[in-house]
């Protein structure tokens, strides 16, 4: 556990300079993905979980349902495929949570009210507690969540998952004050009377948006919202046997895979989107026609059509396009292009609206014409002096990410208020992004296939509310996090150092470093791929990482000869290898191996080109009896090239050994197609017996 306040924000170290990955860029919160995807391709979850809480409120919830513009701006989008960055988050939800913070112990005495546990709220809560301050949400539903708990199916995400990253929260000393309404329940009087210094409001837009057609009044004729908030409290609704949704976005899928849960005949969806205009993701839309939603796209509402005061199904225009020239919406229609789909019930899901019934007798503060709160863009604050708002009631629209990220702005706001201070979080600082990768690199880096998600079966689904996506295993996620380019945080050059000689140029499998516009020292771009060979080759040491996450073994081969249990291990053979070959490496084909884990201490290094040649016979000089390099073979290579050089710099170590004398079976180099199966364990475990052996001779 370790306490981290939100001082430590501003000091808290960027872990690489230069530029940033768009993945991190295209977060609302600048979560540290890259970061956090690199720990777990090291087999690092905890620190990788750690990582993610740090900036993350919501973790659990949002590594299932966040819309992940991260992957939209992946750079292995050029490759082949993004990398599944909120299933890796997940994932260490899943695995690794824990509460992090111990409770801040310089504390202010401002006591600050947040009205709505939604993510807005619930990450200014989080942010406030940490920073010091005491914090009451004023929730109006009976369990924290907001529209999470209200809006989205249990089959995305499971309320559990909530409540975990709310109970961190509560941990910080956050009280949730449930079925307490403001505007019934409490004002901004009472609040203020009550002591609370300042009040953030983050409430949800908790109303669908009517359409304003003929027929609309009809039975039958459900709202989105509504909808899913009275199946998410009561596990059901009352819906007819034919159910048509209007909308193409997140929330019309999640009326139609939620009203399939309920067995009707049919379930549609009509959108004035075509396929790939829908503004909701692929997988989404994917899913709910695999669970049988039918689609009708590029189709327009004309008039709900009834009978007996009942709906019986929807006459649509066709769609001649939806955004005009300025890409602005204005769809327009075919004229005499009529037909009907038929439906006994109609679920409108074509956008939401704020209810800003709480704001009833407070004048003073500011609407917009689109019903949502109007507040000062840097500091938050309403116009009422001391009243600060965020998230979807500020926004008009949002998505989880967007909440979260206007919470913790208008946390520092309100502190900054408060202390008369100007913190601010560097991270939120304009960076320049990585730039795409260069198309002739394309080609030079390996494809790797994308890992799939399992998923609950087909038949299991449509008969419950079961989460649907089933989570990544270990060896899953480590196979899609060593998927990661690791962008932005590769290999630099001193130019105080850089003597020109070119070896990085000549090293280099992917031809990154170069000589720009004249220059006499080498400058590598954001297409490095961080397989390390320049550093370990570059005659002048002038080249490094940019970031301290990168790993060549050194530190935890001189922490191995610090524990006295391994020193008195005899015979002791320490074994470098590839992490790329393994993803796991804890067992051996499931099974332990007793020789293995009392003989053989274990360095997993992603690509042993970052491996200086000195640290095997540092490993030898310190204690080691034998070491053992198991690396990728030729055409499995995660840098396609790091074979000739693992053989080129074992050979040198093996001639220098052989000419002090040294059993060459003290040093071996083997290719493996796996770090973890029967080959690697008859490898080391001979390698064992040899050296027990040359011991022997040696005692003799
Ligand atoms: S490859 Fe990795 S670092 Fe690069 S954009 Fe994708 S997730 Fe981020
Ligand atoms: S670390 Fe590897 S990919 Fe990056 S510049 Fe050096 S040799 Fe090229």
């Amino acid at each position: 556990m370790f306490a981290m306040t939100m001082n430590n924000i501003q000091t808290k170290q960027n872990t690489c300079i230069g530029e940033e990955a768009p993945c991190v860029m295209a977060c609302p919160i600048r979560q540290d993905a890259r970061d956090y995807v690199q720990l777990i391709a090291r087999g690092l979850f905890k620190e990788a979980y750690r990582l993610v809480r740090e900036r993350n409120t919501l973790p659990a919830s949002c590594g299932r349902i966040c819309t992940h513009p991260c992957e939209t701006k992946c750079r292995r989008n050029s490759t082949d495929k993004p990398i599944a960055i909120a299933w890796l988050k997940r994932f260490l939800s899943d695995n690794y949570s824990e509460n992090i913070y111990t409770r801040p112990e310089q504390t202010y005495p401002e006591r600050i009210a947040i009205i709505g546990a939604g993510p807005a709220g619930l990450a200014a809560a989080n942010d406030l507690a940490l920073m010091g301050y005491s914090c009451t949400i004023f929730e109006s539903n009976p369990h924290p969540g907001g529209m999470l708990r209200m809006g989205v199916p249990t089959y995305r995400l499971p309320r559990n998952a909530i409540d975990q990253d709310v109970e961190f929260i509560r941990q910080l000393g956050v009280e949730i004050k449930y079925n307490t309404t403001l505007g019934k329940d409490v004002t901004f009087d009472s609040l203020k009377k009550e002591g609370y210094a300042a009040i953030f409001i983050g409430v949800g837009l908790l109303d669908s948006r009517n359409l304003p057609i003929e027929g609309a009044e009809y039975d039958g004729v459900l709202k989105g919202i509504s909808f899913l908030r009275e199946v998410n409290t009561t596990g059901t609704a009352e819906i007819g046997k034919n159910v048509l949704v209007i909308g193409g976005g997140a929330v019309a899928m999640d009326c139609a895979r939620t009203a399939l849960r309920l067995k009707p005949e049919k379930v549609s969806v009509a959108c004035l989107e075509s396929r790939n205009e829908m503004p909701t993701t692929d997988f989404e839309i994917e899913e709910a026609v695999h669970e049988g939603v039918i689609l009708y796209n590029s189709v327009g509402p004309k008039r709900i059509l009834g009978e007996h005061g009942r709906a019986t199904g929807l006459e649509t225009l066709r769609v001649k396009y939806v955004f005009d020239e300025q890409k602005r919406f204005h769809p327009a229609f075919y004229e005499g292009s009529e037909s009907v789909i038929e439906a006994d019930t109609i679920i409108l899901a074509i956008g939401q609206t704020s209810n800003l019934s709480f704001l009833i007798n407070q004048e003073e503060i500011e609407v917009s014409r689109g019903a949502t709160i109007v507040v000062d863009p840097n500091t938050f604050e309403t116009s009422m002096p001391g009243i600060y708002a965020g998230g979807d009631i500020v926004l008009g629209r949002g998505t989880l990410t967007d909440g979260l990220a206007q919470g913790k702005k208008a946390a520092i706001s309100i502190h900054n208020a408060l202390r008369n201070e100007n913190r601010n979080d560097e991270k939120w600082a304009n960076k320049p992004e990585v730039p795409k990768l260069a198309d002739a690199r394309v080609p030079l880096i390996k494809k790797e296939q994308k890992q799939d998600m399992p998923m609950l079966s087909l038949s299991k689904r449509l008969h419950s509310f079961d989460e649907v996506e089933l989570g990544f295993s270990h060896e899953v996620a480590v196979r899609e996090a060593q998927r990661c380019m690791n962008c932005g945080a590769g290999a630099f050059v001193d130019e105080h150092l850089c003597v020109g000689c070119i070896t990085c140029v000549r090293v280099c499998p992917f031809d990154v470093p170069e000589f720009r516009n004249g220059e006499i020292t080498a400058y590598i771009g954001g297409d490095c791929q961080s397989c390390g060979l320049c550093i370990v080759e570059c005659p002048a040491k002038a080249i490094s990482f940019k970031t301290p996450l990168e790993d060549s073994g050194r530190e935890r081969l001189k922490a191995l000869f610090q524990d006295t249990p391994v020193q008195k291990t005899k015979p002791l053979i320490v074994n470098f290898y590839c992490q790329y070959g393994s993803p796991v490496a804890g067992s051996f084909e499931g099974k332990s191996n007793a020789v293995i884990e009392k003989h053989v201490k274990r360095i997993g290094v992603l690509g042993l080109g970052k491996v200086e040649p000195s640290l095997y016979l540092n490993a030898l000089e310190w204690g080691a009896d034998g070491v053992l390099i198991t690396a990728c073979k030729e055409d499995e290579c995660h840098f396609c090239a790091e074979y000739e050089w693992i053989k080129k710099r074992s050979e040198y170590v093996s001639g220098f050994l052989n000419e002090i004398g040294m059993d060459a079976r003290i040093f071996q180099t083997h290719f493996v197609s796996s770090q973890t199966d029967n080959a690697f364990v008859d490898i080391a475990v001979q390698m064992v017996k040899d050296i027990e052996q040359i011991n022997l001779v040696k005692s003799a």
